[in-house]
């Protein structure tokens, strides 16, 4: 009984609870019991009351740490789920809310190097025409909307991202060059067609591409690079065209 009087009183001390009780019973137990039945009964039967009373005190003790754990946990939950938010928020360019060059490098590690996979670089032609015309915020709201496009005319597998400025990517995954060039020309074509409703009238907006598929072991620098080069020349031919490396 002495064990666990002691544990008892160990942990309400651990959890900030006092109890007096239980040093009564420590008391009782260590001194020998009074001859007098009747008042060894009486000591016994306090005890008896005391160890009770010191279980009720531990008992709501288990309560309360319960209830602080839950709370604790539910802080845990929230402070995650938070961080969570954060996290993806790094990723993703806040004006198209696409994913940035971060997400990009994210996903190129992810990407199998044993399947084709293609690149295309889109560039808007003569955006800061649009800019100059009718203002920072109509250009924001053709970003924003040719994003929307980008990402609808894309598949869940492929990678849309935005470059910065008004340069954006997607990677075809399982997509040979052909292909890429297929899709490029269709979106340039989606692009062409798009009318940009905006307050100030209607606008319409071209995109040149450069398309490249990864080579067999090639690094993603030089692959993007290849795209990057193929846009140039895209530009450089008169714009509103798919080139391929
Ligand atoms: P090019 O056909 O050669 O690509 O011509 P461009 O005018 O599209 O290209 P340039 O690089 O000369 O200009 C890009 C413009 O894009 C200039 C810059 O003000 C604008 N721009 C970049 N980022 C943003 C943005 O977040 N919002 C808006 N509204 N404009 C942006
Ligand atoms: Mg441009
Ligand atoms: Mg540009």
């Amino acid at each position: 009984l002495k064990h666990s009087v002691q544990a008892m009183d160990g942990v309400l001390g651990e959890v900030g609870s006092d109890s007096p009780e239980l040093k009564q019973v420590q008391q009782t137990l260590e001194q020998e019991l009074p001859s007098d039945p009747k008042e060894a009964l009486a000591l016994l039967r306090e005890a008896r009351n005391n160890i009770l009373k010191a279980g009720q005190k531990l008992n709501e003790a288990s309560q309360q740490v319960k209830a602080t754990m839950n709370a604790q946990v539910e802080q845990m939950n929230a402070l995650s789920k938070r961080l969570e938010h954060a996290e993806e928020q790094a990723r993703n360019d806040p004006l198209t809310g696409l994913g940035n060059r971060r997400k990009l490098r994210e996903f190129f590690d992810t990407l199998p190097t044993n399947e084709a996979a293609t690149f295309l670089m889109i560039d808007i032609d003569h955006f800061k025409h649009i800019n100059d015309k009718y203002g920072h915020d109509v250009g924001d709201y053709v970003l924003e909307k040719l994003a929307s496009l980008l990402k609808a005319s894309s598949r869940s597998t492929d990678m849309v991202a935005r470059l910065g400025g008004e340069e954006f990517c997607i990677i075809l995954a399982q997509s040979n060059i052909a292909q890429g060039i297929t899709i490029a020309e269709g979106l340039r074509k989606a692009v062409e067609a798009e009318n940009f409703e905006s307050e100030q009238g209607n606008i319409h907006i071209n995109v040149s591409l450069g398309v490249a598929e990864r080579l067999p072991d090639e690094p993603v620098q030089t692959w993007l690079k290849r795209a990057d080069d193929a846009l140039y020349h895209a530009k450089n031919n008169g714009r509103n065209q798919v080139v391929a490396a």
